[in-house]
């Protein structure tokens, strides 16, 4: 039994609704799913009103991108009311700052005579959140680039010569944001943190002492001597441990939904301490 709590929609850079996502996870038989969209949480509530109708266990999700020095850490909010007062004045300079980068994107490309304009990329976007994943695949239609990753490789990743810097809050509002919330906080992908497991460990013991509730331990680039390691570090600490996919749709062939056939399936036992931690987080509010 698999479940998958990493997703993402049309609502940031997925190709898909989060109805469609539903659909894809009864599909493949999921005993739970989340869609966490960068920096938004649009989609929320269509995923739980479908997912309630069709009985999947849905979750609520977000994955907000912050920095600790040169890294850069995304964390995955789960299990909050979509609708909290606070969360859309906080998400909004979030938002604004991706308007913002977007555009700093856009002129940095001009100027490497590189014709990609606002509107082309609003175009691709369609919905929510725009990132640099729609910049790439852009890149790519255009020719210009052989690839995604090369897009990213030679033009997007950070210090390239189309990277743009843009507004992040540090690591411990994100975590007590999220808390607020009564969510619970879990670093993605601690993999792609560095490649050297001494200064993940390191980075993740300072993300503890920021409220850090738990490791996305199960994610699809992870070995299992990296998985063992994190599995390590959650029975020292006591944390949470996750998994999923990264699903963003066509766009990310190497980022298939998780399915009980292609190999990648983080356990469906994974839910029940979530779901737990989700429900004192908020009897704690009260
Ligand atoms: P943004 O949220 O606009 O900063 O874009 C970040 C997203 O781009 C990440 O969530 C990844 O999905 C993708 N991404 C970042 N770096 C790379 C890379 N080197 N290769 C491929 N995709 C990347
Ligand atoms: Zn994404
Ligand atoms: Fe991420
Ligand atoms: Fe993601």
């Amino acid at each position: 039994m698999c479940i998958d709590l990493h997703t993402h929609s049309l609502y940031s850079d997925g190709s898909h609704t989060p109805q469609e996502l539903v659909e894809f996870g009864l599909r493949n038989r999921l005993q739970g799913l989340a869609l966490t969209d960068h920096d938004t949480v649009e989609g929320v509530a269509e995923l739980l009103q479908y997912g309630r109708e069709v009985g999947l266990a849905v979750i609520s999700g977000v994955e907000i991108s912050t920095t600790l020095r040169r890294h850069t850490v995304h964390i995955l909010g789960y299990g909050f009311d979509p609708a909290w007062p606070e969360l859309d004045t906080w998400l909004h300079p979030l938002q604004k700052g991706r308007a913002k980068r977007n555009e700093s994107i856009v002129t940095k490309l001009q100027d490497l005579d590189i014709d990609i304009s606002m509107q082309d990329v609003e175009a691709i976007s369609s919905e929510g959140q725009t990132g640099r994943p729609h910049f790439a695949q852009l890149l790519v239609e255009r020719g210009v680039v052989a690839n995604f990753s090369a897009a990213f490789e030679q033009y997007l990743a950070r210090g390239k010569a189309a990277w743009a810097p843009r507004f992040t809050y540090p690591v411990s509002e994100v975590i007590a944001m999220i808390h607020r919330m009564g969510g619970v906080a879990i670093l993605a992908h601690p993999g792609t943190l560095d490649p050297d497991i001494r200064i993940v460990t390191t980075l993740i013991e300072e993300l503890i002492h920021h409220g850090l509730d738990g490791l996305e331990v199960y994610y699809p680039s992870h070995s299992k001597q990296f998985r063992r390691q994190l599995m390590e570090l959650a029975k020292r600490h006591q944390l949470l441990v996750t998994g999923g996919s990264d699903f963003h749709g066509a766009t990310r062939p190497s980022h298939p939904l998780v399915s009980h056939t292609n190999g990648f399936c983080p356990s469906a036992a994974l839910l029940q301490p979530l779901l737990n931690a989700i429900a004192s987080r908020q009897a704690d509010q009260y």
